[in-house]
């Protein structure tokens, strides 16, 4: 009920932005358009200006705009302010992501955007203080980058329940994916669950799915690697997708067995064809020495032990995940991880 409220509460922010702007366009004489043109409303304006600058300025990684509640040093600074300071935390995608980048390896297009914002306040029914800002600026990087666009926070994109949490489809439905990001991010990783200060929005890259998972809230699964490096050196390469959390991806074929219901071992209901595909997914092909060598540099970038995921695109391979090595999930039988 409450999550309903919400949800609602949010959406009628966006939407009720959107009516005003449309009144005021028809006020001009000049209509009520389907689709309205960019609200040029001072808050919009700003956010536009500041992720514009940092991606025309081709620092793909580093628009960064503080977005929030905190007094503001100027009150023409008070919802977007840029901030530049550098993120100790390693978890977070804004420490990794800007050393990738400057390393000129590929990356998709990503707005990072911070905020003080309580979000955590709306899973109580309430709307905070500055949100109305945070949303602003988060729809004006979705606006630059193209919708779909994929959201998530420093830490998480939630993308087993894809569908609800970062993929999202439109600038009017980007409420209720901040909203399930919120959610996720505090169900996760108890008691403290992970932090959502830090959001990135970002480019949905072109891929060529082998699968769609019903059971992962439609995700599309795509040829996929998770290399672990060391510095620059490659420890061990692995697909993305092991064969048993593939599977958990689809339906069980039957739900209300006395196993279902016990979480034991039980039957997926799989496409016809999924062995197959399986195989095809984790095929390296003639692949494996540019995702060696992507990877190595990333390494190289980063420092130390990390996990780096490389994503198979229409226009190349993409490093779109990085992650401390001891805290990103390794093959159980792999003779390497011992040593990572
Ligand atoms: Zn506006
Ligand atoms: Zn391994």
């Amino acid at each position: 009920m409450t999550e309903k409220r919400v949800r609602n509460l949010l959406q009628c922010y966006l939407d009720d932005h959107r009516v005003q702007w449309r009144k005021k366009l028809a006020g001009d004489g000049s209509g009520w358009p389907e689709d309205p043109p960019p609200c040029p409303c001072s808050l919009c304006n700003k956010a536009r200006a500041v992720i514009g600058e940092s991606l025309a300025g081709g620092v793909k990684a580093r628009g960064i705009g503080l977005v929030g509640s905190s007094p503001a040093r100027r009150p023409e600074e008070k919802e977007v302010l840029i901030m530049e300071k550098p993120e100790r935390d390693k978890k977070c995608l804004s420490y990794w992501l800007p050393l990738i980048e400057a390393a000129g390896l590929p990356v998709p297009r990503t707005v990072i955007v911070e905020t003080d914002v309580e979000l955590v306040a709306l899973l109580d029914g309430e709307s905070p203080i500055g949100l109305e800002g945070f949303l602003i600026c988060l729809r004006a990087a979705g606006d630059q980058l193209g919708w779909p666009a994929f959201l998530r926070t420093g830490h998480t994109s939630g993308k087993h329940e894809w569908k609800r949490t970062c993929y999202v489809p439109s600038g009017d439905k980007l409420g209720r994916h901040v909203y399930a990001l919120v959610e996720f991010s505090n169900c996760v990783n108890e008691p403290l669950g992970l932090p959502t200060n830090v959001w990135c929005m970002r480019e949905l890259l072109p891929t060529k799915p082998v699968f769609t998972a019903p059971a992962y809230g439609d995700m599309p699964i795509c040829r996929e690697f998770r290399v672990f490096v060391d510095g620059d050196k490659v420890r061990c390469l692995h697909p993305y997708w092991p064969h048993e959390v593939l599977m958990r991806g689809f339906p069980l074929l039957r739900a209300d067995s006395f196993e279902a219901r016990h979480d034991l071992p039980c039957d997926f209901d799989l496409p016809d064809d999924f062995e197959e595909k399986y195989a095809a997914l984790c095929d390296l092909r003639d692949d494996e020495e540019t995702i060696r060598s992507l990877a190595s540099q990333a390494g190289a970038a980063l420092g130390g032990a990390w996990s780096v995921d490389l994503l198979d695109t229409d226009r190349g391979w993409y490093v779109t995940d990085a992650a401390e090595a001891d805290r990103s999930f390794h093959w159980e039988r792999c003779a390497a991880k011992a040593t990572v």
